[in-house]
C-alpha cells in the first residue's frame, strides 16, 4: 500500500505561489491533512544582505499566500527563527503536536541553504523530508555538455536548454485542496500564536501588486502585447519594454515555467524575434542557477575564473560612497543608481553600465557592488546577482571579455539619447540638450552648480584597467 503520512507540512521559502510549485503539489498528491509553514529569519537575511525592500514584498505576499492556501484546507503558520542554524527548534514543536511526519520543499541552491537543509534532516531524524528542483524550468543537471560535464559558455548551453524543453515540453504543476484538518488539529494550531510581522512592514514594496491575480496578469499581459517588441525595447531605460517580473521570479511568486508556457501560448508556439529574445533572458537565469548548482564556491565569495585573486582593487571607500549616492558626476550612472535607491529595481542595461563603472573605472571589487546591490534590489537573486557581476567584471561563466570595457558616455547617448531617463532622475539636468547632457563637465560653464563633477577621467581609468587585468592574468599564468 502507498505510504501516507498522517500529517504533513510545506514548508515555503522562495516559493511563495500555489500555483506550479513541485513541492506543494507532490504534497497534496498524498491525500493528507496538510500545513505550510513559512520562517522569517531575519538575521540570516541581514547576513545575506537581504533587501528591505524585498522582505517587505515578502511578507506582503505572504498574508495572500495565506489566503489563498486556506482555500486548499491548508492553515499557513508563519514562524520567526533569526538563524538558519535554529530552524529545527522552531520546526519541532509544531511538528510534535500535530504528528507532522512528512516535510516537503523546494531546494535552494545557495551554500547556507544547502547546508541548513542537509543538517536538517539530522536534526529531525523522525521527519520524511524531501526536496524537489523548482527554481528551474530545466533542474540543473539534465542538460550537460557531451562529456558529461556542466556547460559553461551560455551558447551551447542555450541550445541545449531549448532542444530539452521542447522534448520534454513541461506541463504547469496541478492543486487540489488537501484534506481537511481535524478541529483538534486546528485547535493545536492555535497555540502558535501568529508572527505579528505585519507590524514590522515597511511599505516599500507597495508599488509592487502581490495578489496571484495581478502578478499573473502582469506577466500575460508583457507576453501579449510586448514581447514581441521586446528585441527592439529591452535596452531603453526610458522605455517600459521589459516585463519587470524580476521581483516575482526572485520570491517565487510566479514561476520561469508560467512565464515560458505563458509566452508559447500567446506566440501558438510560433516565437517571434522578440519572443525567442525575451526566452533567451529567462534561460540566463537558469544558466546562473545550474552553475551555481555545479560550483557552490561562487557562493563563497569566490570568482569563477581564477585570475581574479591577482586582480589589484583600489577599494577606494569614499568612490564606492560617490557611486552608491549617485554621486559620480556621470549621469547615465548616477541616474541608474538613483533609480536603484528610490525604487529597489534597475533596467538591466543599466546594471551593465553601473556595475561596468565600478569594477572598471573605479577599479573597486565587484563583491562590494554585488552586495550593495543584494542590499537593494527588490529582486536580488543570489545567482543572478552574482553571475551578472561576475560576467561584468569579466571574471565569470562566458563573462565579457576583460578589455571589453563600456564608455560611460557612449552608453548613454545610445540608450538613452535624449536624455528622458536622466531628466527623470537628475532633474537638475533638464536644461541641457545634446552631447552635453551625458557629459556635463566637457563645458563647465554650462554645467548647473548642483551637479557633481566627474570622480574620474573615463579615458586614463580605461588604460589602467587593461594593465591591471594584464597583470593579473599574468600572474595568474606564472602561478
Ligand atoms: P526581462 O528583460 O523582462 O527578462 C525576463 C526575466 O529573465 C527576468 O525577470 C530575469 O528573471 C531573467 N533575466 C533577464 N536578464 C537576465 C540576466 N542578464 N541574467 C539572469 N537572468 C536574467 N536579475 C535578477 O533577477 N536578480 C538580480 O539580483 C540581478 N542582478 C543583476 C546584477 C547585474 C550586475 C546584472 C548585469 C544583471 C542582474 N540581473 C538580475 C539580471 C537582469 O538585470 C534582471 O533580471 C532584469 O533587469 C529584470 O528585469 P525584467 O524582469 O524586466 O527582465
Amino acid at each position: 500500500m502507498a505510504y501516507k503520512p498522517t500529517m504533513q507540512c510545506v514548508w515555503f521559502r522562495h516559493d511563495l505561489r500555489v500555483a506550479d510549485n513541485k513541492a506543494l503539489s507532490s504534497a497534496l498528491a498524498n491525500q493528507a491533512p496538510t500545513i505550510a509553514v513559512y520562517i522569517i529569519s531575519e538575521s540570516q537575511w541581514q547576513q545575506h544582505h537581504k533587501s528591505t525592500i524585498q522582505i517587505d514584498l515578502i511578507k506582503r505576499r505572504l498574508i495572500e499566500l495565506k489566503k489563498e492556501l486556506s482555500e486548499l484546507n491548508i492553515p499557513l503558520l508563519i514562524l520567526s527563527c533569526p538563524w538558519f542554524k535554529d530552524i529545527h527548534l522552531s520546526l519541532k514543536p509544531v511538528f510534535n503536536d500535530l504528528n507532522v511526519s512528512h516535510l516537503f520543499a523546494n531546494k535552494e541552491y545557495e551554500a547556507n541553504e544547502l547546508d541548513r537543509d542537509h543538517k536538517l534532516t539530522d536534526l529531525l531524524p523522525n521527519i520524511h523530508c524531501t526536496f524537489y528542483d523548482d527554481k528551474c524550468t530545466i533542474t540543473p543537471g539534465k542538460i550537460l555538455n557531451k562529456t558529461q560535464q556542466p556547460y559553461k559558455v551560455f551558447t551551447p548551453f542555450k541550445k541545449a536548454w531549448r532542444e530539452y524543453f521542447y522534448q520534454h515540453f513541461p506541463t504547469i504543476e496541478k492543486v487540489t485542496a488537501s484534506v481537511q484538518l481535524s478541529t483538534p488539529q486546528l485547535n493545536s494550531l492555535l497555540r502558535y500564536s501568529e508572527n505579528d510581522f505585519t507590524n514590522s512592514m515597511s511599505n516599500e514594496s507597495k508599488a509592487w501588486s502581490v495578489s496571484n491575480k495581478a502578478i499573473l496578469n502582469n506577466m500575460r499581459q508583457f507576453c501579449r502585447e510586448k514581447s514581441q517588441h521586446y528585441h527592439e525595447q529591452r535596452d531603453y531605460p526610458a522605455i517600459e519594454g521589459t516585463s519587470q517580473v524580476s521581483p516575482y521570479l526572485a520570491i517565487g511568486a510566479i514561476s520561469a515555467k508560467q512565464c515560458i508556457m505563458r509566452l508559447h501560448l500567446e506566440a501558438n508556439n510560433q516565437l517571434t524575434q522578440g519572443q525567442e529574445i525575451w526566452l533567451d533572458e529567462i534561460i540566463w537565469r537558469e544558466f546562473y542557477t545550474h552553475l551555481l548548482h555545479f560550483y557552490p564556491l561562487l557562493s563563497k565569495n569566490q570568482a569563477f575564473l581564477s585570475f581574479d585573486k591577482y586582480i589589484q582593487w583600489n577599494n577606494d571607500r569614499n568612490k564606492f560612497d560617490q557611486w552608491c549616492k549617485g554621486e559620480t558626476g556621470f549621469p547615465i550612472v548616477d541616474a541608474a543608481m538613483k533609480q536603484l535607491n528610490n525604487t529597489g529595481w534597475m533596467h538591466n542595461r543599466l546594471r551593465m553600465i553601473t556595475a561596468s563603472f565600478l569594477v572598471k573605472d573605479l577599479h573597486i571589487d565587484w563583491r562590494w557592488g554585488e552586495q550593495y546591490f543584494m542590499s537593494k534590489l527588490i529582486d536580488g537573486d543570489f545567482a543572478s546577482n552574482n553571475g551578472g557581476w561576475q560576467w561584468c567584471a569579466s571574471v565569470g561563466c562566458d563573462s565579457t571579455p576583460y578589455f571589453r570595457i563600456f564608455n560611460p558616455t557612449t552608453q548613454s547617448e545610445r540608450f538613452d539619447n535624449n536624455g528622458t531617463f536622466i531628466k527623470y532622475w537628475l532633474p537638475e539636468l533638464t536644461i541641457l540638450t545634446g552631447k552635453l547632457l551625458h557629459q556635463p563637465n566637457s563645458k563647465p560653464l554650462l554645467t548647473p552648480d548642483n551637479y557633481v563633477e566627474p570622480i574620474i577621467e573615463h579615458a586614463v581609468q580605461r588604460l589602467k584597467t587593461l594593465e591591471i587585468y594584464k597583470n593579473a592574468k599574468a600572474q595568474d599564468v606564472a602561478s
